[in-house]
């Protein structure tokens, strides 16, 4: 699953079952299984839903506008949005 790790320049994580990961830099998230995120996530980390920002390959889009959110309506012009893969 995919993670953010706090902080801009976080670009690699030791978790704590060992493994490293390195950070997507097309998305700029972590994506580690579902035990380590959940460390990275206490640790300071989060998941990308609940932060607030939005990112080409997550979540939705306006059908309108363009607008990329993560939920279904636009929050710019009220649009209905369409899931992006
Ligand atoms: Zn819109």
């Amino acid at each position: 699953m995919k993670v953010a790790a706090q902080g801009e320049m976080v670009a690699e994580v030791d978790a704590p079952s060992g493994a490293r990961y390195r950070r997507d830099e097309k998305t700029g998230l972590f994506d580690m299984s579902e035990s380590d995120a959940h460390a990275l996530v206490k640790g300071g980390g989060f998941f990308p839903s609940m932060s607030g920002a939005t990112s080409r390959r997550i979540g939705y889009r306006c059908t309108a506008c363009g607008f990329g959110t993560y939920i279904k309506t636009c929050g710019r012009c009220g649009s209905p949005c369409e899931k992006e893969s």
